[in-house]
């Protein structure tokens, strides 16, 4: 199934063939989902930690790394994690995960095990007299919107798996972001068009219901405008592969036609467009046409339903003229997108 998520920066290279192991840049996970995670996320990852509060925890050398800024990015982990903690190196990247969705992703420029600047930031575990001490500091912080089904498709993980911890990705995993995204950065690049879950949701709501109102198709310009539809029919793809189509029951109103006027104008013509004069064999031995009404029947006008009234069309050009692009002009003559031809055979006299 891997083959579904390639789509955009596909760069299959010589490169995909080496090995991976943990001494190229690698992927992370850390959750944001439960209460005190959100709110320590909310402190020191959504706005940033003012840099004056956090510089007594930090070495003079290590200060030199965030020389220009006022706010730094910190994550801390408990000692459960530490084993994960030690894989990381500076220059791996960490994906936050929130709901079934990594929302937020990270560069790791510095690692600090500091359980006071953990205190100072975040306090104690609730009930615990243990904080997160194992600690990093993260830059080039951007808002991503990565489907949790994208990573376990491309890592093989169980479709059910929770992101519960402080982990790394494995080797599958970052061995098919380069395969099929051309490395980390550009695979970020694919998920950041700023698109986030509740517009997939409204998206999902317009394309189920029966008719779709004026709002609704607002609602669906504003996403479309700013993301990408590659983007957001992948995303779908994902969404609605296992998902049934359902039936629903309808009552119509519907114009009564004469049928045997419409199939005597069918074999008169051969079933050939009265246009371009296409026609084809259906799978039943018999050609294909459709007849259009000069005057819409719609209309419900006396003698609307009478030969002199219709044309044998296929398909596009009857498309045409019902939006008005393809115009009976005269017994002979047709007007298409403005310009008058005649027709391959003239209306019923
Ligand atoms: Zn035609």
């Amino acid at each position: 199934m891997i083959q579904n998520i390639q789509l955009k920066n596909q760069k299959v290279s010589i490169k995909n063939i080496i090995n991976f192991n943990m001494n190229n840049t690698w992927l992370f996970f850390a959750p944001r989902g439960n209460k005190t995670s959100r709110e320590n996320f909310l402190a020191t990852l959504e706005s940033g930690y003012p840099i004056n509060d956090v510089k007594q925890y930090l070495s003079e050398e290590e200060l030199t790394l965030f020389k220009e800024k006022e706010s730094l990015y910190i994550w801390g982990n408990q000692e459960a994690k530490a084993g994960s903690w030690n894989k990381m190196n500076v220059g791996d990247y960490v994906a936050f995960c929130a709901k079934g969705e990594f929302v937020y992703v990270g560069k790791c420029v510095l690692k600090k095990q500091s359980a006071e600047l953990a205190r100072q930031l975040w306090g104690n575990v609730p009930n615990k007299d243990v904080t997160w001490e194992y600690t990093f500091f993260l830059d080039e912080i951007r808002p991503i919107s990565i489907p949790l089904s994208v990573i376990t498709e491309l890592a093989n993980y169980k479709k059910n798996m929770v992101v519960q911890g402080f982990m790394p990705i494995n080797e599958l995993g970052m061995s098919n972001i380069h395969k099929f995204y051309g490395g980390l950065t550009s695979f970020f690049d694919a998920y950041s068009s700023g698109l986030q879950t509740k517009d997939f949701i409204a998206l999902e709501d317009v394309s189920k219901k029966e008719t779709t109102d004026a709002q609704d198709l607002e609602r669906v310009d504003q996403i479309f405008n700013k993301g990408n539809a590659d983007i957001i029919l992948k995303e779908f793809e994902q969404r609605l592969s296992t998902e049934q189509p359902s039936i629903i029951e309808s009552k119509v109103r519907r114009i009564k036609r004469n049928q045997t006027i419409v199939k005597s104008m069918k074999e008169k013509h051969k079933n050939k467009c009265q246009i371009c004069g296409f026609t084809f064999k259906k799978k039943d031995g018999n050609y294909y046409s459709e007849v259009a009404h000069i005057i819409p029947i719609e209309t419900l006008q006396v003698g609307v339903d009478t030969p002199s009234n219709l044309v044998v069309m296929c398909p596009n050009h009857h498309k045409m003229h019902d939006l008005g692009n393809l115009e009976i002009i005269s017994k002979t003559d047709y007007k298409i997108n403005g310009v008058t031809k005649p027709l391959m055979t003239p209306l019923f006299d």
